[in-house]
């Protein structure tokens, strides 16, 4: 049996980010994609202009018969909608002992803004001591920590309890993107790749969503960081022109290497 992945994240009607990103990748990577969506969203390929969150009960009752029937070997949380739903998966993490991936997604990539800062001081109140890894952009782990050094974000971030922070850095400038991931009382590790040109929308969720996937399979953090990685970076090469904005990842399996 494929492990069960529990995805918690938005749709998206591009097909580029959110639960397609997760269902696909989850599916790439030989996991099973269990996708509960926590908000609809109203985007293209070019930007997200609103996101509407799925009612908390309705989330709950979601949850609790799925869970009372499969027990997921890992959980990836994307986009998240409400201060309730916040408190709802706090409680359901705390009965799963399962690693746990965050992709706290603040902003999409077009600049429009998915999450107030009430909600975001929220994730690293309540979700992040529950957290296996979180994987903010460069950008989100400022606003989330709320200064502008990274290592200084990132050990804010972690003295919330999450065990690893892995910083990416797709959204800062340079001809390398450099991804940094931080744990308590070890220097960080720096993971470099050449830029890819153009912009790519939905590269976060295939991240966070392969990592997940990897620690499904029992990989430990350092394993499931590189092979996740190496996922995205060839969806990324492999990315198309959907519409006017910014490229789709190939989410399809690559080979028999993780
Ligand atoms: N929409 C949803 C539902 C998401 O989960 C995300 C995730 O990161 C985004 C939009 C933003 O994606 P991107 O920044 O790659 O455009």
């Amino acid at each position: 049996m494929p492990p069960p992945v529990l995805c918690l994240s938005g749709l998206d009607p591009s097909g580029g980010a959110g639960l397609s990103a997760d269902i696909e990748t989850c599916r790439a990577l030989d996991t099973h994609a269990l996708p509960v969506a926590t908000a609809l969203t109203v985007q293209d390929s070019r930007n997200a202009v609103r996101a509407v969150p799925v009612a908390t009960a309705l989330l709950a009752a979601q949850l609790e018969r799925l869970l009372a029937d499969v027990c997921p070997a890992a959980v990836k949380i994307g986009l998240l909608g409400s201060l309730s739903q916040v408190k709802l998966i706090s409680g359901c993490l705390r009965r799963l002992s399962v690693p746990v991936v965050l992709d706290p997604v603040l902003r999409a990539g077009g600049g429009g803004w998915l999450v107030s800062p009430v909600l975001a001081r929220a994730l690293c109140e309540k979700l992040l001591s529950q957290v296996t890894m979180a994987t903010p952009n460069a950008a989100e782990a400022r606003a989330l920590a709320g200064c502008k050094g990274l290592d200084l974000a990132a050990q804010r971030l972690l003295a919330f309890g999450c065990a690893n922070v892995l910083i990416t850095g797709g959204d800062e400038p340079g001809e390398q993107v450099v991804n940094r991931w931080y744990r308590n009382g070890v220097a960080p590790r720096h993971y470099a790749s050449p830029r890819l040109a153009g912009g790519f929308h939905g590269a976060g969720c295939t991240l966070a969503a392969a990592l997940a996937a990897r620690l499904a399979h029992g990989d430990q953090p350092a394993q499931a960081l590189a092979a996740a990685q190496r996922y995205t970076y060839r969806a990324l090469q492999g990315a198309y022109a959907l519409g006017g904005g910014r490229r789709i990842p190939c989410r399809r399996r690559f080979g028999t290497r993780p």
